[in-house]
């Protein structure tokens, strides 16, 4: 196969006129012979600098050379030996800025496609299927897991791997946290999370559905009337926050929260095969441009909206969503109001959104920290012609849990206060993930699960 070695082997995707009309999976992933070509661009460097930018600390060119050399087995063992959701890494981890960012290929060309042959080779044992791990003697020790998102599986799956009891509550009928209510099925479909939940549960993790921890149970009974040794949570930021313009109580104003939610989780857009229904208008403005904008923007074109506009404040320079997401909205053609800021939504005589007022914005010169900061222009005012806003800018944490455990050391932004380990300020719990850091990302959720498991490890073996 002749390939300009410089850059990484594409990979094959749905067309995105046809995509714009269904929620299949965007990208193919690689076959057999592409990945073990892209693997050949790894040069097995000693020290590896990849696996810096990598929060659980993957042995990066271990699995990549086994896919060179067709040792498929050994290529996920290594994979797995760090990372037990690599199918949903391989497709939703920012790799640009974290292990791809540090390979040395990029210096001279493009960094080799980590996360693609992470997908490859998570897709090839999850149509192979391979053993599960020898699982330990059992030491008798219970531990309770609060949220089955990327950070509670990860601690829940390296805690049963170390020969714990452990059970996992989970607030929603279906485990996976925003991998399942928030990332929509065509970045990630709902089959590859539930294999790899399967697999923790394989582990011999129990897991409780629709028990929402702070209310059906507290923290303080797990230890008190269930004889838990030690807790960890993982209740992620799921609490959406608002612009506090006038308007944004109006009929057909969604939190990206809700949007995404209704058409996810509770299957949307497939009504009505399934109960829940979804208002998209013809024209829909998303604000914000992270992650979850664009999804949301992806999603309400999917949904059958004639317009949808990214509404931004600041730059393209700025926007946090990753790169391949704006890409892939670019092509299906999201349009985007950059350096645009909402002021408020109007509504008419039966309360609905029918426009939104916006004003021009600048970039001011960096100050002091590096930061420009957005400025609006005078007398810059419009109206941007939409029916439907969503709102995507940032979520917070949910206070139930903190708030009703005693001994818990809260920040300013309802966050849990923890140590570089996940330790908390009560003895025998732990916390990690969004729940700490505000919303970050997948896998900084799953290297906090995972160091929190080291250290309750640690402790209950002290014990
Ligand atoms: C739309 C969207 C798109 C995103 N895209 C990306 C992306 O492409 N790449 C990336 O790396 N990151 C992305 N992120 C961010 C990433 O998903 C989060 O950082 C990550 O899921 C955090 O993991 P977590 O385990 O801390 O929390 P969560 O995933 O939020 O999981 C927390 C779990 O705890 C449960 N829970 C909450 N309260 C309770 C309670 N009281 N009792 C019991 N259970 C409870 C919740 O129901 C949930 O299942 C995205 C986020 C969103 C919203
Ligand atoms: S830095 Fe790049 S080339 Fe070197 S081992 Fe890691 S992936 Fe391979």
């Amino acid at each position: 196969m002749a390939h300009d070695i410089k850059k990484k082997h594409p990979m094959e995707e749905q067309n995105p006129q046809e995509r714009v009309k269904n929620f299949d999976e965007v990208p193919f992933g690689y076959d057999i012979d592409t990945a073990v070509a892209e693997a050949e661009r790894c040069l097995d460097c000693k020290k590896a600098p990849c696996r810096q930018g990598c929060p659980v600390e993957v042995n990066i060119p271990a699995f990549i050379m086994s896919i060179k050399d067709r040792k498929f087995e050994e290529s996920i063992a290594a994979m797995k030996a760090d990372n037990s959701l690599p199918a949903i890494c391989g497709r939703v981890c920012p790799q640009e800025s974290q292990c791809e960012s540090f390979c040395v290929r990029a210096k001279k060309g493009e960094p080799v496609g980590i996360g693609r042959l992470e997908r490859f080779i998570a897709d090839w044992q999850l149509k192979e299927g391979v053993e599960d791990p020898k699982l330990p003697e059992p030491t008798g020790k219970k531990v309770a897991v609060v949220g089955a998102g990327p950070a509670g599986l990860t601690c829940a799956g390296d805690l049963a791997k170390l020969g714990h009891d452990v059970t996992m509550y989970e607030a929603f009928h279906t485990p996976g946290g925003v991998l399942v209510y928030g990332i929509p099925e065509f970045r990630l479909p709902k089959e590859i999370v539930a294999k790899e939940v399967d697999y923790i549960q394989r582990l011999g993790v129990k897991l409780e559905t629709n028990m929402v921890i702070g209310k059906t149970i507290t923290v303080d009974e797990l230890f008190e009337e269930h004889g838990f040794d030690a807790v960890f949570i993982g209740t992620g930021a799921g609490l959406p926050t608002f612009l506090g313009i006038p308007g944004e109580n109006l009929l057909g104003v969604y939190s990206a929260n809700e949007f995404l939610t209704r058409t996810n989780l509770m299957k949307a857009y497939r009504f009505p095969e399934f109960d829940t229904p979804i208002h998209v208008g013809k024209n829909v403005a998303v604000v914000g441009a992270g992650n979850v904008a664009m999804d949301s923007a992806r999603t309400a074109l999917r949904l059958g909206a004639e317009n949808v506009y990214i509404v931004y404040r600041r730059s393209d320079k700025e926007m946090p969503a990753r790169l391949e997401e704006i890409h892939h909205a670019e092509e299906e053609g999201v349009q985007f109001r950059l350096l645009t800021n909402p002021i408020g939504i109007n509504g008419d005589d039966k309360g609905w959104v029918k426009g939104m007022e916006c004003m021009q914005m600048r970039l001011c010169e960096p100050d002091e920290s590096g930061r420009c900061r957005p400025e609006p222009i005078e007398d810059s005012n419009f109206v941007l012609d939409v029916d439907t806003v969503v709102v995507a800018v940032g979520q917070t944490p949910n206070p139930l849990v903190p708030q009703t455990t005693t001994g818990l050391k809260t920040g300013r932004k309802g966050t849990i206060d923890a140590d570089e380990f996940g330790k908390t300020s009560r003895e025998g719990v732990w916390a990690g993930g969004d729940i700490v850091t505000g919303a970050a990302t997948v896998i900084n959720a799953m290297g906090a699960g995972k160091m929190a498991a080291k250290n309750i490890d640690e402790y209950l073996k002290s014990k």
